[in-house]
């Protein structure tokens, strides 16, 4: 797909019109908007949730596009709206944790899709992020891979902290959030390093805590 048109002049990846940043201002305003507070607010651990959208068409074309097919155009259109919708609403957080993938999901996609949302967020709010504070432990053999770092790290069902957090807000960033599992587990791992306080930001939230991408 070739979407932009000229110098810093791009075509909407929904409707292909002119558009500044990837996505015009009248699909923007189309896209189907979370419940506030959305439903993941009752996820275990979590302090605060901020998530704009739900995981529905036409977003989930995108966030499919750009996560299995690399399609760069959707993934930047939806960096920006992701960060033009959140980044008011950050002022008290100290640390950005993108949720990392497993490490056989890594590889087969070659990218996380939560962290490059998470990179977007940190340049725009200035945020530092901790992307490889944390880690994803699957099964022994990643366990085995990390045990260079035990003696640093405080181990919570799936995820590893290589990096005390102590006393700080952290913000884990996630593109889509289903069950909410994954930001409790990850929020219990931040939790026994030190976290004072767990937001959860994410792009999308699904309608029935099934079905994400
Ligand atoms: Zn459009």
């Amino acid at each position: 797909m070739c979407t932009q048109s000229g110098a810093g002049s791009w075509t909407c990846v929904l409707c292909s019109g002119p558009a500044a940043a990837g996505i015009c201002t009248g699909c923007e305003a189309d896209l189907p908007r979370a419940a506030q507070p959305p439903v993941a607010h009752r996820i275990r651990g979590i302090d605060a949730v901020q998530i704009p959208y739900r995981y529905a068409y036409p977003l989930d074309v995108l966030v499919r596009a750009f996560k299995f097919h690399r399609d760069l155009a959707a993934g930047h259109a939806l960096a920006m709206i992701f960060t033009s919708n959140v980044s008011n609403h950050l002022q008290s957080i100290d640390r950005l944790v993108p949720v990392p993938l497993a490490r056989g999901r890594y590889l087969a996609r070659s990218f996380n899709q939560a962290a490059l949302l998470a990179h977007a967020l940190g340049a725009v709010s200035g945020i530092p992020l901790a992307a490889d504070g944390v880690r994803r432990i699957g099964g022994s053999e990643q366990q085995s891979r990390l045990s260079r770092a035990a003696r640093r790290r405080n181990l919570a069902d799936a995820f590893a902290l290589v990096e005390r957090v102590d006393g700080e807000h952290v913000a884990i960033v996630d593109d889509v959030v289903t069950t909410g599992a994954t930001a409790a587990a990850l929020a219990r791992a931040l939790r026994h390093g030190g976290a004072a306080r767990v937001t959860l930001v994410a792009l999308a939230v699904t309608d029935n805590r099934r079905g994400g991408p």
